[in-house]
């Protein structure tokens, strides 16, 4: 293999390294799913919650009701049975009923109310246990997913750096350190390939020279503008 080559290979293998590495870090283990869903988990117990005391408070309101009704029915039998003579008294208990027929009115409207509700929020509650239902899947699909892409990506970057081990040792060390410099320097890319008789870096067109060096398996060619090392076919 041609000098220019191995390091060409090596950059290619250090910038698949570079990927490998941001997509490991990058990965998503569902962390955002996993807090939409305890916002979910705790919005569905406020949800409860309300929902308990709805239905105490309907409760209530159906025993008003039944004591409400049943005096009533004792004042209307009590009217029927004739027993009561006295006018002032009958025009008293006729007050009286009306003014309980009024307060049910009244109560039966609260009652309706309390009932819409109590049935909106069990519609609500049913939402959110769906959608927790639902992001509990996927966050377990997701969590599947990272696992298993890790291991692939764990994998190809062991081999990769073997790769990266073998290249490296048949390169000299002073071109090494040149190409590291390079690459640090120039965001990634020490070996810039050669298109159309231009460095695809810079787009400068190459030199004579470049290309005797490139038929010289020992050869290092370099962009004379970009300083960047040369690869091409030859
Ligand atoms: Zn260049």
């Amino acid at each position: 293999m041609r000098l220019i080559e191995a390091l060409y290979r090596l950059q290619v293998t250090e910038l698949q390294l570079d990927t490998i590495r941001r997509d490991l870090e990058t990965l998503d283990y569902g962390d955002a799913l996993e807090q939409e869903m305890s916002r979910l988990d705790q919005e569905l117990a406020q949800d409860q919650q309300t929902l308990k005391q709805l239905r105490q408070e309907l409760l209530d309101q159906e025993l008003e009701l039944n004591d409400m009704e049943t005096k009533m029915r004792k004042m209307e039998d009590l009217l029927a049975s004739g027993s009561v003579r006295s006018g002032r008294e009958v025009e008293h208990l006729q007050k009286e009923l009306d003014e309980l027929r009024r307060r049910k009115d009244i109560l039966e409207n609260r009652m309706l109310e309390l009932m819409l509700r109590i049935e909106e929020t069990e519609k609500k509650l049913k939402e959110r246990r769906e959608q927790l239902e639902r992001n509990k899947e996927r966050l377990a699909q997701v969590r599947e997913k990272a696992v298993m892409l890790k291991e692939k990506l764990t994998q190809e970057q062991a081999q990769l750096l073997m790769e990266r081990e073998r290249l490296r040792a048949i390169l000299p060390p002073e071109v090494l350190a040149r190409y590291d410099r390079l690459r640090a320097r120039l965001n990634g890319i020490a070996v810039a390939k050669i298109e159309d008789n231009l460095c695809s870096a810079c787009r400068v067109s190459i030199t004579a020279e470049v290309i005797l060096a490139l038929r010289d398996p020992e050869g290092l060619p370099t962009c004379e503008n970009c300083g960047r090392f040369l690869f091409g076919e030859v």
